[in-house]
């Protein structure tokens, strides 16, 4: 055998040579196996590609997983790259080792086209085989380990294209899962090839800070001494952050010098007790920084990780002692996740992040998919107590309106306060791990819009804009309808009598349509008024002199105008002559202004099918009418709508358009183009009159 082949057989056997006969017999099987598969098949840097499987599979081991998942990730590549079967794994070395490296070809198999597709399908892949059995995942991270140890070989495009991917996933996965030990180096691999530039500066940053090893050193030997003398009998271990989370810090603005947890000490003891015995003899030594110590052992961490921090000032240096005891170590190392299997989705120690990633994949769309999952990821978490005492995990930058959703929609949507470790607290408020938070409830209005500026969560932003969508749709009908009843009333007539007649004039098939649509104003209620009139709209006697915009006087006592243009001159074209009633249309010349048109006339068409945007709309209206455009900023209430409707009918001025809006801040938009005779000052007046409306402009 190729002597580089040898040489990662012989680490690998080395790692597990304290296993039982039984598994290092079929570990050896395995490798032979996967020699024989992958025969001449060779890595881009020329090695026998059969040396990248015994590596992952030692990085594999080092993460303190059992046999099958090591003699899985012997065998993950020989499936998808070589002639394999999975019946045939299955036979030689059982059904979970054959389950494991299905687990892994599956997730690296699917093909696709469309790359946002492709990305949430091989997401979905990777947190189902997460969730159905998270040794999967170890394998699919050593394997992107060892593919970053090797990247040399391949193009810098691609190289940074892994290294973002790794950023992205891998290391968030990592860490989710407790995976510590590898975390750290698979994200400085990454780093280094994702972002060549800021790990170079990164690292000249931290090379730059004077005698930072030196003090970590000093720090290292005092601490120790410190340890002996106290009677307590532990490891010291010394760290400088790593690059990838130090450029992270910096870019969210903090002074790399001042962080906190730059500088780091670790003591490993034997005993919980010596862990507290430590952290008294820390503080002892060093003044510690007030609201810095953290007991993970009393609270574990979202990924079960356990160990007392402190911050404390070294000689003008902040340090971030950590303290814990071997086994601690160990899981925090190697992850608690490796060691089982999710039984089913009620297991309490399936993390609840992997829970929402799973509810996720039902709803949302591919792009939402792979953004949510980078989300989720991304987040750190905080943990909050409910009044009765459980857990619940939450993003980073959550305030009690993610709490109330996170407990029920119902809950959120009736939240009318909140209190947090017994004291009341503005919605607006973020929790801190820890809290306990309890939520009022007894609002009838729902949710506010200006929740969405306090929430960390999709799913609270979710259920608030959900929750308008129905009431806004709710209150168009409800607007449509009372604008329909007032109109029916004005005409003397009921529904049942005019439906026929106003279905067919708005060509719909049901009254609920119409309200949807008048309330929505996509259908116009002068429209319906002419129809109901039986001919066009009659012109009461101006109420005083108007002077429209953009109008011209036609032959036959018409008048066109050009809603919401002014100042234009208008002028009647000499191809189709129009007359009122006939439709009209506009188009615009730099020499001529606006020429109106018959709406069917072809030369107009012609015209405007080269170059649409010099369609004008064209109105005819009576001698002395106006048309005038209606801003109003109004309380977002039910109703409002339907107030203003009313009383525009009330001053006799016909709708041509409208629409409606909610702004940022919750409040109500309207906007009407209406044709009407009196006065603008008179109708500023009658609107702002109209309860609920809180500022009018009209022009
Ligand atoms: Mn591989």
């Amino acid at each position: 055998m190729n002597q580089i082949v040898a040489g990662h057989e012989a680490a690998l056997r080395s790692r597990t040579a304290d296993w039982p006969t039984a598994d290092q017999e079929r570990l050896q099987a395995a490798i032979r196996f996967a020699v024989v598969k992958h025969g001449a098949q060779i890595r881009r840097s020329g090695e026998p590609y059969v040396t990248h499987p015994l590596a992952v599979a030692a990085v594999v081991t080092e993460l303190g997983a059992d046999a099958d998942t090591v003699i899985a990730a012997v065998l993950h590549d020989t499936v998808e790259d070589t002639d394999a079967s999975l019946a045939e794994i299955a036979g030689a070395f059982g059904p979970s080792v054959a389950t494991l490296v299905d687990g892994a070809t599956k997730v690296a198999a699917v093909r696709g086209d469309d790359p946002d597709a492709l990305e949430a399908a091989r997401l979905r892949k990777l947190f189902v085989a997460l969730a159905s059995d998270p040794r999967v995942v170890v394998i699919k991270i050593a394997d992107r380990l060892h593919n970053l140890r090797t990247i040399d070989a391949l193009a810098p495009h691609k190289q940074a294209r892994i290294g973002r991917e790794t950023l992205a996933l891998h290391g968030p996965l990592a860490h989710r899962m407790g995976l510590a030990a590898i975390k750290t180096e698979l994200e400085d691999r990454a780093f280094a090839v994702a972002h060549p530039d800021e790990y170079e500066a990164t690292r000249k940053v931290l090379a730059d800070i004077p005698e930072l090893e030196q003090a970590l050193d000093s720090a290292r030997t005092e601490l120790v001494a410190h340890l002996a003398a106290n009677g307590i009998d532990g490891v010291v271990q010394a760290r400088i952050k790593h690059a990838w989370s130090v450029h992270r810090k910096a870019r969210a603005g903090y002074d790399v010098e001042s962080l906190h947890d730059l500088l780091g000490l670790r003591i490993i003891v034997a005993t919980l007790a010596e862990c507290y015995a430590a952290l008294g003899s820390v503080h002892a030594l060093w003044e510690p920084v007030p609201g810095r110590i953290k007991d993970y052992i009393a609270k574990p961490k979202f990924n079960s990780y356990r160990s007392i921090h402190t911050t404390v000032h070294v000689r003008g240096r902040l340090f971030e002692v950590q303290i814990r005891t071997q086994e601690m170590h160990r899981e925090a190392e190697l992850g608690s996740a490796a060691h089982h299997a999710y039984k089913t989705h009620d297991d309490p120690r399936e993390p609840q992040w992997l829970r929402r990633l799973l509810d996720w994949q039902d709803a949302a769309e591919d792009g939402e998919y792979v953004e949510a999952v980078t989300e989720e990821l991304g987040a750190e978490e905080i943990w909050v107590l409910t009044p009765t005492g459980d857990v619940l995990t939450l993003p980073v930058g959550s305030g009690v309106i993610d709490y109330a959703y996170a407990i029920h929609s119902e809950v959120g949507h009736r939240c009318s306060g909140a209190k947090v470790n017994g004291k009341l607290v503005p919605l607006s408020s973020r929790l801190r791990s820890g809290d306990r938070v309890e939520i009022l409830t007894g609002r009838t209005t729902g949710p506010s819009l200006d929740w969405l500026a306090y929430t960390a969560t999709a799913r609270a932003r979710d259920r608030v804009r959900q929750w308008h969508g129905r009431v806004r749709r709710a209150r168009t009908r409800a607007a449509g309808e009372s604008a329909l009843a007032a109109l029916l009333s004005k005409h003397r007539t009921t529904p049942e009598a005019a439906a026929p007649l106003l279905l067919a004039t708005a060509g719909l098939s049901s009254w609920e349509q119409l309200a949807d649509q008048v309330g929505s104003g996509h259908v116009e209620l002068l429209r319906l008024e002419r129809a109901l009139r039986g001919r066009t709209a009659a012109a009461p006697a101006p109420a005083d002199t108007p002077t429209p915009h953009g109008t011209v006087r036609a032959p036959d006592a018409g008048q066109v105008v050009a809603p919401g243009l002014s100042g234009i001159e208008v002028s009647l074209a000499g191809c189709c002559r129009p007359a009122p009633p006939a439709a009209l249309i506009g188009v615009s010349s730099r020499a001529r202004g606006v020429v109106a048109h018959r709406a069917s006339c072809a030369n107009a068409l012609a015209s405007i099918e080269d170059s649409p945007g010099k369609a004008v709309r064209l109105l005819w209206v009576a001698p002395g009418v106006r048309v005038s455009t209606v801003h109003l900023v109004c309380d977002n209430t039910p109703g409002a709508i339907a107030r203003v409707t009313l009383a525009l009918l009330d001053l006799r001025a016909d709708i041509e358009t409208s629409s409606s809006s909610i702004a940022e801040d919750g409040r109500g938009l309207q906007h009407y183009e209406i044709v009407h005779t009196g006065s603008r000052s008179e109708l500023r007046k009658a609107l702002r009159a109209i309860p609920g409306v809180r500022s009018v402009s009209v022009d």
